[in-house]
C-alpha cells in the first residue's frame, strides 16, 4: 500500500512538462487528478521514478467555444465538464457522461485528459469521444499533433500517446444528437458495459466500453443502422467481439448488455 520512492516536479508550462518527461525517459509519468495513477502506485502496478504534476499549468484548464467544436483543456475536472453550460448546449452527451463518472470526490479530482490518457477498458469518456468522432491534441518534444479518437485507444491502459507527450486538449464536435448509457452493478460503479451513440444524417457512430481491452466502435451495428431500425441495428452490437468474462459479468452477459445499451443509446440520441 506504500508506493516506491519517486521524484516530484510541478512545472508551470506545457513546454517545461514535456522537457521533464523527455529528460526522464520511460521512468516519468504525468500526474493529473491522480485517481487512477496513485492507486496503481500504491498497489505497485506502477512505479514511476518521476511524477510530473500538471496541476500548475493554467493553460490546461477550461472549456471554450472553438467554432465547429468545443475545446476542453486536459486538466479540466469531470465536475467542471459536467457543469459546463457550453457543453450542455453544444454537446450534452459529454457533460452527462462526466456527471456519471464515479462519485463526487472522483469527479472533483479526476480529469478528462487523465481519463482518456489512462484508457481503462471500462472508462466512460473514451467511448463517448469515439462515438462523437472527436480528437485530442498531444504536445511532445517535436511539437503538437492531433490524434483522432479512432486512433487513440490501442489496448487496456494503452494509447497512441508516447511517454514524452502530454495530452493538452480534447476536441469535442458540436453535436446534440448523441447519448451515453451504461449498465452498472451499483450506482456510481464503473460500467459493466456502456454504449455511446451519435446520430446525424441517418447514420450513427456507436462505441462500446467494457466489451474489449479498450473502447471500440460497434462496426456491425453502425453498418446495419438505417436511421430508424434501432432494435435490428442494436442486435448486431457485439458482432465480431469476444467480450471478456470476470467476476462482474460473463462474456455472454456483456454481449447481451451491449445490444441493450446500444438500443437505449440510439433511442436517447434520436429523441433529443
Ligand atoms: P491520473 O490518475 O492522474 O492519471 C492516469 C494516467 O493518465 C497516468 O498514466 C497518467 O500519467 C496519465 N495522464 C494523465 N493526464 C495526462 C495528460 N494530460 N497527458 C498524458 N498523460 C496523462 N472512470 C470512469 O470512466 N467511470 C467511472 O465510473 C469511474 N469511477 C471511478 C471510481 C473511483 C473510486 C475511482 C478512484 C476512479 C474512477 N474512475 C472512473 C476513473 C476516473 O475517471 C479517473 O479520474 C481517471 O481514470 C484518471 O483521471 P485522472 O485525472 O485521475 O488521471
Amino acid at each position: 500500500m506504500i508506493p516506491t520512492g519517486f521524484e516530484y516536479e510541478r512545472p508551470d508550462s506545457v513546454a517545461a512538462a514535456v522537457s521533464l518527461l523527455e529528460r526522464a525517459g520511460d521512468g516519468a509519468r504525468p500526474l493529473a487528478g491522480g485517481h487512477s495513477l496513485l492507486p496503481m502506485m500504491k498497489l505497485r502496478l506502477a512505479a514511476p521514478d518521476l511524477l510530473v504534476d500538471l496541476s500548475g499549468i493554467a493553460d490546461l484548464r477550461g472549456i471554450r467555444d472553438a467554432e465547429d467544436h468545443v475545446a476542453v483543456g486536459a486538466m479540466t475536472t469531470h465536475a467542471e465538464v459536467a457543469a459546463s453550460d457550453l457543453l450542455a448546449a453544444a454537446c450534452p452527451v459529454v457533460a452527462e457522461a462526466a456527471a456519471g463518472i464515479g462519485d463526487m470526490q472522483v469527479r472533483n479530482r479526476g480529469t478528462i485528459g487523465g481519463a482518456l490518457a489512462h484508457a481503462d477498458a471500462h472508462a466512460d469518456m473514451p467511448a463517448v469521444l469515439l462515438a462523437l468522432g472527436g480528437s485530442v491534441i498531444a504536445e511532445g518534444p517535436s511539437g503538437s499533433r492531433q490524434i483522432a479518437a479512432d486512433d487513440l485507444f490501442l489496448d487496456h491502459m494503452t494509447t497512441a500517446l508516447s511517454a514524452d507527450e502530454i495530452l493538452t486538449e480534447v476536441r469535442v464536435p458540436k453535436l446534440r444528437s448523441a447519448a451515453y448509457v451504461k449498465f452498472t452493478n451499483r450506482a456510481q460503479d464503473w460500467a459493466t458495459v456502456g454504449a455511446a451513440a451519435a446520430v446525424a444524417g441517418g447514420r450513427a457512430r456507436i462505441a462500446l466500453t467494457g466489451v474489449a481491452s479498450h473502447a471500440i466502435r460497434a462496426a456491425a451495428a453502425e453498418q446495419a443502422f438505417d436511421g430508424s431500425n434501432l432494435a435490428q441495428a442494436a442486435a448486431r452490437a457485439a458482432d465480431g467481439l469476444a467480450p471478456p468474462s470476470d467476476t462482474t459479468a460473463s462474456g455472454e452477459f456483456r454481449a447481451h448488455l451491449a445490444t441493450v445499451m446500444v438500443e437505449r443509446a440510439l433511442r436517447a440520441a434520436i429523441d433529443r
